[in-house]
Parts: C-alpha cells; structure tokens; sequence
C-alpha cells in the first residue's frame, strides 16, 4: 500500500517511537580502542595528526587501557614502537619486546579487557614494508613466502605473552594458514584469530604512519594491499583467509569501503571488524576543530553507519568519546 494509506513519518514522530524500531544499536561493547605503546617509560608524545591520541609507554598504556575498559570498551588494539629496528623485523617476535611486554602488564592489571596486539612486521623493520625483502633496492620487493615464518613465530610470542586474539595485518597471501598452524602446534587452539583480510592501500592511513613511525622508507604498498577500486577481489581475500581458518574478519578503512564491509558480511555470515582509521578521524577532528560539524552528532552518525552497513565491531581512535556519549545518552 502506498500513500496515503502508508505513511513512513507515523513511526517518526516521537523519540519513543524512533527508539522502538531503530535497526542498529550502537554500544560501548562494539568498540575496540587502538593504542600505541613506545619503548621506555614515562613517555606520552602527542601526535600531531591525529588530535588527542598520544604514543603511550607501558604504564599509560595500562592506565588508559583501565579508562577504556571502565567506560565498556572490551578490547584495545595494541601497536609497537621499538627502540630498535632491523631489515627483518626482528623486534616482532621478540617475547621482552615493547607489544609483549604491554599485553603482559595490561592482562595483569586488566584480566577481563581483550587484548589484541597488530601482528606485522612493518613497525619494526629498518625499511618499513610489511615484510622482508628481495631484490636490489629499486627493484626490491616484499617475499611474500620468506615472510610467512617470520609471521607464525610472531603470533606464537603474542600468544604466550597473552594475547586474547591474533591480528595479522600484513596482507601476505596464505598467512592466516601458516599462523593457524604454528598456533596449533604450540597448543593455542583456543586462540582466535581476526584477519585484517581486505586492507586496501589507502591514503587514509596517513596519521596513522607518523603515529607509528612505520613509512615505507621506499615505495610503497601497493604490492600487497589491495587497490581501492576492487570489491570482487575483497571478497577474494575474506573468502580465502575463512578458509585458512579466520575466525573473524576485518575491512579497511571503513568509511570509504561501507560497500565493502556490506558484502562480506553478506557473503560469509562472519562476524566482521571495520577500521575507522587515522585519516578518517583526522577528518571529523579538523572539521570540528573548523566549528564546520559538531563532533560529538558526526562522530556517533559515523559509528552507526559503520555498524550498519555490516560491522559487528568498529576500531575507532573515537572509542573513549563515543563510549562516554553513549553512556549519558542512557
Ligand atoms: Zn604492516
């Protein structure tokens, strides 16, 4: 039936009304907070893009991972800046390393707070790529197979430093099988693992970079992260790391790619984290900071739309705020 027997704006007219058929809840559980936690101790540096996000040492790390988890946000996501960096990464899988040695003082203070430590290599190695590298210097690239090893061995040392998921983010092909299965053989069966497995090479991981200090010192990413015109193959990538044993899966970013998260969702019936990344907040924040939007309306619009379009789960440097807004909204 169509108007005048139908009217859509009957369900509208009050706040209750709109409360009983809203189709997507937003919820301190569906946030996950990424932290950044440098070597040393007594350490907070600002970062210049990305407004009110700091490199935490350790023991802030473990203070604002305390905020977090007292405002209901059940999961941090936790990035490594070491002191050292070498041509293979080798810090990764270091078990004294600066992300071991945080999931350890974070689970012991904070035993119920999921702790998801970024599994790749690109924060700890010399040259910044991803992985380890083949070929003279213009020419090299990243080996994608001689990778894999380096990897495993590094989801094994999050694992016993105890982790509560496993996150690779590199985007080499047949990763998550080669982790499932080093974590299996050292007796982690239980352990998840959620696979960055559409991460596109997006301009919009920007401040994230200099939050990490993780620049490609030559080139770029463009041989392993997808390009941003491809859906199909996204779907690719989340098929064929369901099959390597992903136990969730991740699209990133998440504003430009809501299509992208749509999809998977549809197609794999997994549940599916979306990255609201660096660039994306560093939006929001100049354009408040510019009085051109209220953050506080656009940031919760953008966390639903987020969760609308298929995600069960956002990563967003918005977390603490968006977890106090909601809380006075109850
Ligand atoms: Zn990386």
């Amino acid at each position: 039936m169509s108007f005048p027997a139908t009217r859509l704006r009957r369900l509208r007219r009050t706040g209750a009304l709109r409360g009983l058929v809203r189709e997507t809840r937003l919820d301190a559980s569906d946030l996950i907070l990424p932290l950044f936690v440098t070597h040393g101790s007594d350490r907070r540096e600002p970062i210049s893009t990305l407004p009110g996000v700091e490199r935490l040492s350790i023991e802030h790390a473990v203070a604002e991972a305390a905020q977090a988890a007292a405002l209901g946000i059940p999961a941090v996501l936790l990035f490594g800046i070491p002191a050292d960096k070498d041509a293979e990464g080798s810090g990764a899988w270091d078990d004294e390393g600066v992300v071991q040695l945080a999931i350890r003082a974070i689970k012991e203070q904070l035993p119920d707070l999921l702790v998801i430590p970024d599994l790749c290599l690109c924060e700890y190695t010399s040259h910044g790529h991803c992985g380890v590298l083949t070929g003279s210097h213009q020419a090299a690239t990243v080996d994608n197979d001689a990778t894999l090893p380096l990897l495993a061995r590094t989801a094994v040392s999050h694992a016993r430093a105890g982790a509560d998921l496993i996150a690779p983010s590199d985007m080499m092909d047949g990763r998550v099988g080669a982790i499932r299965a080093a974590l299996d053989d050292e007796g982690f069966e239980d352990l998840p693992i959620l696979a960055y497995s559409a991460k596109f090479a997006s301009v919009f991981y920007g401040p994230f970079r200099e939050a990490a200090d993780s620049t490609p010192a030559s080139g770029d990413r463009r041989g392993y992260q997808m390009d941003p015109a491809n859906g199909e193959e996204a779907l690719r990538e989340v098929l064929l790391d369901v099959e390597e044993g992903a136990d969730l899966v991740m699209v990133k970013p998440a504003l430009p790619y809501l299509d992208v998260v749509r999809r998977v969702k549809d197609a794999t019936r997994m549940p599916v984290v979306a990255y609201n990344v660096g660039g994306e907040y560093a939006m929001v924040k100049a354009a408040a900071a510019a009085g051109a939007l209220d953050e506080r309306a656009t940031v919760l619009e953008v966390l639903t739309s987020i969760r609308r379009a298929g995600a069960d789960a956002v990563i967003t440097y918005h977390a603490k705020d968006a977890a106090r807004w909601l809380s006075e909204m109850d």
